[in-house]
């Protein structure tokens, strides 16, 4: 295989979405010794904080395009929805990792399940509907989870149908347009996300799998290493790799499983990019998912991320990030002595959004996820 050129401290690298995923990028390239250049349409956004040069720019701006490319040396991403075709043009005359094939997957889940399926890797038992009469005559057993087959993200494009006489109800609150994937709810006993970063070279290291706890469809908090056995770490992050090895772009992705009761897993998403449950791979891991993502960009070496502690992640949502910031609360809450605060400096508030997370740190993750659920009922309550 020809060897990949490496891009040394000092070039600039380019950055597709502004947001907070892109701003710890930023954060470890600069520490690297890396410049950063982000384009993200939104003038405020949050990664543009850590940037040399930021273009505001739309994403089908091409004189925007034109000096964003004659600026970079190469490229990553931190956002799925970034345009593939932007990407592929891109690609062209620059390196961009992860390309335009994962991207194209990752952006519509209908690829991304016959992806799945036709590699051979478990996924729950869906059909694809491209209109929502479709419903009724399938004959997939309920529950159902029904996902937007494009643009869904954080639970938001998903409706859930427990019996058939639910079907019509739901058809009234369904919106955009097909098609959509239709799921079996799976009754996992656990989910797990376990980031991989893979070289150019397909040499992979794996994060150990992390345990997630969502709430409404959105990541509430994530502990670190999973509560599962040994056997179970080593087949999650096994299957983790062989997902990431069979799109075979270089880069960091994120795989998401469902844990079943027998022990299977099976894969419900891939994120082509570092994911919000790897957030405290910067503070209890000697190498970040950040630094993974420079690296697998750069063709600098990959190295074994050793975990120096255990950890639980608390998201602060919406309006919670209001509540933690009124004097008195902040008083207390930022008094915690495991706790670790991260604001993304976003500008607007909206239900449900990720304002910044708070991360526990120390060495039992059981103590730290009662300081987590304490902490949050302080800033999950309005007064
Ligand atoms: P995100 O962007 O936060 O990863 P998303 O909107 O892309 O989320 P999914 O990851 O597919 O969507 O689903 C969100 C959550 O809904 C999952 O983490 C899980 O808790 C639940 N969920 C999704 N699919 C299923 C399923 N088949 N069975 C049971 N629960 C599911
Ligand atoms: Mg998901």
């Amino acid at each position: 295989m020809k060897a990949e050129k490496t891009i040394l401290p000092g070039s600039t690298l380019g950055m597709l979405g502004g947001g907070q995923l892109g701003g710890f990028f930023a954060e470890a390239a600069l520490r690297l010794g890396y410049k950063v250049c982000v384009w993200d349409p939104s003038p405020n956004a949050p990664a543009k904080r850590f940037a040399s040069i930021s273009f505001d720019g739309g994403f089908d701006d091409k004189e925007t395009r034109k000096q964003f490319t004659r600026l970079v040396d190469c490229v990553s991403l931190e956002w799925e929805n970034v345009p593939a075709s932007l990407v592929e043009i891109l690609e062209q005359e620059l390196r961009v990792r992860p390309g335009s094939r994962s991207l194209r997957l990752a952006q519509n889940r209908t690829l991304e399940k016959s992806f799945l399926t036709g590699q051979g890797f478990p996924v729950a038992d869906y059909e694809v509907v491209d209109s929502k009469m479709e419903l009724h005559n399938l004959s997939l057993p309920l529950p159902w989870i029904i996902k937007t087959a494009t643009e869904g993200y954080d639970g938001h494009g998903q409706w859930r149908i427990s019996d058939r006489k639910s079907i019509k109800s739901v058809l009234n609150v369904i919106t955009g347009d097909g098609p959509w994937v239709v799921e079996r709810i799976v009754p996992f006993m656990m989910e797990l996300s376990v980031v991989v970063s893979i070289s150019s070279n397909r040499n992979c290291v794996t994060y150990p799998p992390t345990e997630n706890i969502h709430e409404d469809g959105i990541l509430h908090i994530s502990i670190s290493p999973g509560r599962i056995e040994k056997s179970i770490t080593e087949s999650a992050q096994r299957l983790a790799r062989e997902v990431v090895q069979s799109i075979g772009d270089p880069g960091v992705f994120c795989v998401e499983m469902f844990l079943l009761n027998n022990g299977d897993l099976i894969v419900n998403e891939i994120a082509p990019r570092p994911h919000n449950s790897g957030h405290h791979t910067i503070d209890t891991f000697s190498v970040s998912q950040y630094e993974l993502q420079v690296r697998s960009l750069c063709d600098l070496p990959l190295v074994n991320p050793i975990r120096n502690g255990d950890s639980v992640l608390l998201n602060i949502l919406g309006q919670e990030a209001m509540t933690l910031l009124k004097p008195h609360v902040a008083n207390t809450v930022m008094g915690n002595d495991y706790a670790r605060f991260y604001f993304y400096g976003k500008e607007s508030v909206r239900p449900g959004r990720k304002m910044g997370h708070i991360l526990f740190t120390g060495s039992d993750n059981e103590t730290l996820l009662k300081e987590a659920i304490e902490i949050h009922g302080q800033i999950s309550n309005q007064t």
